[in-house]
């Protein structure tokens, strides 16, 4: 996908297999919401090709809009609807609607029902959008940077609110920039940094996690701060304890970390974002 001169997305080849939530993670400007609003039919692509459900999205009729769902980053709701409101006139859109009542206990807006949506909170907003894509009874919802700006706890209640999902089978292309959110929903995830993809896997093997170095550090007996990047760590441990219980000393503040996935992340991320700077 290209923007004139500015190549926003270059050959990326990606696969999303049915009831799986997918994580598509990358810094800003990555060219995440490119990506999604090619599959989502909204763009225009200038090359390559995509199919969703079995179909182009750019060709693609009103029988294939109605089996997907669509959170867009920013919300589209009348300030003035109240919840229920809002999703009956959007469950008016679909062929076979489910239930406004029961989309609405699906969102956990229940106690809300009857509030206009400029009273919601931005948490309780988000999840009245998800709800107004969710009332078409869509196979596949694409879910885009859904929990940004949203409180700690705000965000865990939207994540259930994504579980509930899973467990009705749906499948999910969610677009976020935070790791730990990839890591508690997706069973995969793929990372695009400057238009490129950087990484797929799950959550576990991203990265090869398990086989980067460790590292260890501890105090010694003189007070000084001592750091060990090993690949082996057992062996390490072993030694540095058998030496330390020789002479008879502690190990004061001694801890073995390996890189966090947000490490991984912001490594990969930056790694690809020199190179396109260059
Ligand atoms: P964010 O996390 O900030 O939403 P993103 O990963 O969704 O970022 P995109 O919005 O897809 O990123 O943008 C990718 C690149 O394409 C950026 O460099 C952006 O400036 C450029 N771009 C996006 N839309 C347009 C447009 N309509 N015209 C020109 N350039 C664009």
């Amino acid at each position: 996908m290209s923007y004139g001169e500015t190549e926003a997305v270059r050959g990326i080849d990606l696969e999303v297999a049915r009831g799986e939530i997918f994580a598509f993670l990358g810094p800003n400007g990555a060219g995440k919401t490119t990506t999604v609003e090619i599959l989502e039919g909204y763009r225009k692509r200038t090359g390559g090709e995509v199919l969703v459900l079995g179909e182009d999205p750019a060709t693609a009729g009103r029988g294939w809009r109605d089996r997907i769902g669509i959170v867009l980053q920013s919300n589209s709701l009348d300030p003035y609807l109240t919840v229920r409101e809002s999703i009956e006139l959007y469950a008016g859109y679909f062929s076979h609607p489910r239930s406004v009542e029961e989309t609405i206990a699906l969102v956990g807006l229940e106690g809300k029902a009857d509030d206009r949506a400029r009273k919601l909170s931005g948490g309780q907003q988000r999840r009245l959008d998800v709800g107004m894509a969710l009332v078409g009874d869509p196979e596949l919802l694409f879910l885009d940077e859904p929990t940004t700006g949203f409180d700690p706890s705000a965000r865990r209640q939207f994540w259930d609110v994504i579980e509930s999902l899973r467990e009705l089978g749906k499948t999910i292309f969610l677009t976020t920039h935070y790791m730990d959110e990839a890591q508690r929903l997706a069973d995969r995830v793929t990372i695009i940094a400057a238009g490129r993809i950087v990484a797929q896997g799950t959550p576990e093997d991203l990265g090869e996690r398990e086989k980067a170095a460790a590292t260890i550090r501890y105090r010694d007996a003189r007070g000084e701060e001592v750091t060990i990047e090993t690949l082996d760590p057992v062996r390490e441990l072993n030694r540095i304890t058998g030496e330390a219980m020789e002479r008879g000393e502690d190990l004061d503040g001694l801890e073995v970390t390996r890189p966090s996935l947000e490490d991984v992340y912001l490594d990969l991320t930056s790694t690809a974002e020199g190179v396109a700077g260059e």
